[in-house]
């Protein structure tokens, strides 16, 4: 198997990579801006990303998104994650935009993805409940019709950034004597209407990410259902021609040991000398940072070559990815020893060093969590990718 570029991929690369090197603001960590992120520098960022439909690259060109095969995006995605490169989007691009192009109206179109290409426009996305996460087609928020309106009474749970969000992309359940998936329907509601109320959850890592979302008589017009009525679980699984290979993880997973292995080397906290296992956990990790490369590279090959969206091989990486993020989480804590319980507002060291440290050990516990359950992962791949049976 060639993994090398091909000349035309060659130039690609390079024109990102400059791109970056060039118009990337150094002052904003990775991450920010997800949920829309604040200040000039940024914005400014946002702006020249958009102009090149950067802002979301799998976008057709016609909606101001870049077109770019699978291939280009795992190279964009690839580049950019080297750098380290902040990046907006988050559920508008990845789930409402891409809904929206497929399933939306004219009118939905020209309302609401305009305002996305932004970068500064948050979603959120109301699917999760208290009683239904793994199983999400047993959610019982409802939604009456009543006039031109539906009623919406129930609770989200989970809803990252519903705090900061204008726009919802909601499943609520529309028809109660049909099959659970059939009686569902995919709406966008309004997060500061009326009977709206959003209540923080505070994580592990005592951050706030996301929330409770409460509905009481929330009047949602007929006008912001997006596909028909009853045939929003089948709109929930839309993604576009998304790469799949999760190379951004597997970068992010490599920098994050070298940066323990500078660490453990350079600092005099480091438990280097006095532990000698270290050594040899953090050669276990970088080992597994480089198998995570290879199963993004499978992925990517695989979905280029053969056209299709790779099934249980996307779970694998997704198990794989997250459980090594905290198998690497665990190796800072021995490195830094009793300085690992330091947080960046901690006083009398250089806590701000450390203190990532302490949040990621503490916030990739979630990672094995959203976007569907190491468990469920597992029984992907049991069920398609060992052919075993379900029960
Ligand atoms: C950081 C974070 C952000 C999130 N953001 C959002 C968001 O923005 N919007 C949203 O809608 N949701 C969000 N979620 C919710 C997430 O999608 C759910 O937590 C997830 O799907 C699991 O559902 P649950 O929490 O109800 O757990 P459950 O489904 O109740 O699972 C409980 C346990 O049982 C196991 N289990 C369940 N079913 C099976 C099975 N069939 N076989 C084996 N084991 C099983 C699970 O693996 C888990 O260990 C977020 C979650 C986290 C942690």
């Amino acid at each position: 198997m060639d993994y090398r570029d091909t000349p035309e991929e060659a130039i690609f690369r390079q024109e990102v990579h400059d791109f970056i090197q060039k118009e990337s603001p150094r002052n904003i960590m990775r991450g920010e801006g997800g949920y829309g992120g604040q200040g000039e520098a940024w914005k400014a960022w946002v702006k020249k990303l958009a102009d090149r439909g950067w802002v979301a690259p799998a976008w057709p060109k016609e909606y101001g998104g870049a077109g770019m095969s699978v291939m280009e995006q795992f190279i964009f995605n690839w580049e950019m994650a080297e750098a380290r490169a902040p990046r907006p989007g988050g559920i508008a691009t990845g789930f409402a935009g891409p809904t929206l192009i497929v399933h939306g109206t004219d009118e939905q179109k020209q309302k609401y993805l305009p305002e996305i290409l932004d970068g500064e426009t948050v979603w959120c996305q109301g699917y999760s409940e208290p009683g239904a996460g793994s199983d999400l087609a047993s959610l019982q928020t409802r939604a009456i019709r009543d006039g031109d309106d539906y009623v919406v009474n129930g609770q989200k749970i989970w809803t990252s950034g519903g705090h900061m969000a204008k726009w919802m992309i909601l499943l609520a359940r529309t028809d109660p004597e049909a099959p659970k998936h059939r009686g569902i329907t995919y709406f966008i509601a309004d997060m500061k209407a009326p009977g709206v109320t959003v209540r923080p959850l505070i994580n592990a890592a005592m951050t706030h990410e996301f929330n409770e979302v409460f509905f009481e008589d929330v009047r949602i017009p007929k006008q912001n259902i997006i596909g028909e009525e009853n045939r929003g679980w089948y709109l929930a699984q839309t993604t576009l021609s998304f790469e799949r290979s999760n190379i951004g993880g597997a970068v992010g997973a490599r920098q994050g040991v070298e940066d323990l292995v500078t660490l453990a080397k350079t600092s005099d906290v480091s438990t280097l000398k006095s532990n000698p296992g270290v050594k040899h956990e953090l050669v276990d990790r970088m080992i597994e940072a480089g198998v995570a490369t290879q199963m993004s590279l499978k992925i990517i090959s695989i979905q280029a070559k053969e056209g299709v969206a790779p099934g249980h091989e996307a779970s694998v990486a997704k198990l794989y990815g997250t459980e090594l993020n905290q198998r690497i989480a665990r190796t800072a804590m021995k490195v830094l020893g009793l300085y690992g319980q330091l947080d960046a507002k901690s006083e009398g060291v250089d806590a701000s060093r450390f203190g990532r440290y302490k949040y990621q050990y503490l916030r990739s516990t979630a990672n094995t969590i959203e976007g569907g359950t190491s468990e469920i992962q597992r029984n992907i791949i049991a069920t398609r990718g060992l052919g075993l049976p379900r029960a």
